[in-house]
């Protein structure tokens, strides 16, 4: 019995649901284990921590750890040598509580088995995207401007997600730098995955509401086992889509999105996308590589505001319960709360079986003087003014309200249309 249990574990953790499995002999293995590693220690002894009213220091903290084979008083042995930097961590820790994350949950997703999966960089940054083995978090690899901006806005947008819980911005629960041999520095990020683990999601559009090299090749639009290719505005356009949305969640959907927006352009925060998933539950599937999908469990709403629909709270056919819509941020938060998206309707105001799962990401962009310099030079590059339009290096107010006009307009039920 013992040695089939031990074989059928092993499988287990051979099994990653999305990307390629880091583990040894992966070239990132040991970025990947050190990055685990900082965050267990650092993590742990934030949360032993007792809590107190933040102070404008907390926001301007930093802590150092230095890992060794050996280990010293301060942190224990790890297998390489590396030095591991937390930044803001009794900030995040309140904001991990506010985004309803059960502390021993996190580091449980995070670290438990020490394994991630790798998707390579899907954006042009070139930033490395590493999923939880669980696929709730994503470690973004992130440029050192970006970690910058994050440190200098995180007053802001603390304040902006207590004052507006039901924020489509990113939900940002740790910040972090590693510093490998020979002074090799990698920022990066730990942030909510906006897709769940175990729904198929049948189309994804990266939205920005601008046009210019926003459409993904027809040769890259195969349904790929894994995961639907990411399309851009001008296939939303071609493919004639739209966010159905009845009179009632539009109005909520637009106003939480011109809250976010404006915080974004006094922030001077530019180049930042409407990710969206959508899942169309009459197509039914489960999520990456079949993950089980299990039966319904009623679910009882305590939120009085909350948009949800009854029928899926009641646990119609369709609600199918995972491990994430158990969790209570799944069902806390308006735009994660039908089976841990938000669910489509039509005019009326009626359901359609269609869940988005959608939220505003890679937000750290600052309009600086490299965006001033691009845009002056497509501006030459081009000859013609009304090309501006189109480019997407704009400063944030305008970035901000090119993208809430497509997004307005894009946001209403097809049958309007
Ligand atoms: P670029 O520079 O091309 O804009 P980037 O490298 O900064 O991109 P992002 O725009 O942050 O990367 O993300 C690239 C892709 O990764 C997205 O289109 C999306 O498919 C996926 N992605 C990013 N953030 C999330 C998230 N929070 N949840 C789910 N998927 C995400």
């Amino acid at each position: 019995m013992e040695p089939r249990r031990r074989r059928t574990k092993l499988n287990e953790d051979d099994y990653v649901l999305v990307g390629t499995k880091v583990s040894e002999g992966h070239q990132n293995y040991v970025t990947a284990y050190n990055m685990l590693t900082g965050i267990r220690v650092s993590v742990s002894r934030c949360n032993a921590k007792v809590k107190s009213p933040l102070t404008d220091a907390d926001f301007r903290e930093s802590h150092k750890l230095a890992f060794d084979i050996s280990g010293n008083e301060l942190t224990p042995s790890a297998r390489y040598d590396f030095k591991f930097k937390d930044y803001a961590p009794k900030v995040f820790r309140d904001l991990r509580e506010h985004f309803r994350l059960d502390p021993a949950d996190y580091l449980m997703s995070l670290t438990a088995k020490y394994i991630l999966s790798e998707l390579g960089s899907p954006g042009k940054s070139g930033s490395f995207f590493y999923y939880s083995r669980d696929f709730r978090f994503i470690i973004k690899t992130v440029h050192h401007s970006e970690h910058k901006m994050l440190r200098l806005i995180l007053r802001e947008y603390y304040d902006h997600v207590k004052k507006h819980p039901h924020t489509l911005i990113s939900q940002f629960y740790g910040l972090h730098r590693l510093e490998l041999p020979f002074g090799h520095k990698v920022h990066f990020i730990i942030m909510n995955n906006l897709f769940p683990p175990d729904k198929l999601i049948h189309r994804t559009y990266d939205l920005k509401g601008s046009f210019l090299g926003r459409l993904t090749a027809k040769d890259k639009v195969k349904q790929s086992q894994e995961r639907a290719p990411v399309l851009k505005d001008l296939n939303w356009l071609q493919n004639q889509e739209k966010i159905q949305l009845g009179s009632i969640k539009r109005q909520v959907f637009l106003n939480q999105l011109e809250k976010d927006i404006k915080l974004l352009q006094r922030l001077n925060l530019m180049d930042y996308s409407l990710l969206i998933g959508i899942c169309d539950l009459t197509l039914g599937g489960s999520g990456p590589r079949g993950l089980s999908v299990f039966e319904p469990k009623p679910e009882i709403n305590n939120n009085p505001t909350s948009l949800a629909s009854p029928r899926l709270n009641r646990g119609s056919s369709l609600a199918y319960h995972t491990g994430r819509s158990h969790s209570p941020t799944a069902s806390s938060f308006t735009f994660y709360h039908d089976l841990g998206g938000f669910q489509a309707t039509d005019e009326s105001n009626q359901l359609i079986p269609e869940i988005y799962y959608f939220g505003v990401i890679d937000c750290l962009t600052n309009y600086s003087w490299v965006k001033r310099l691009e845009t002056e030079w497509r501006i030459l590059e081009t000859q013609d003014m009304k090309q501006e339009k189109l480019i997407s290096a704009i400063p944030a107010r305008e970035y901000g309200e090119r993208f809430l006009k497509f997004i307005k307009l894009e946001a209403q039920p097809k049958s309007k249309v």
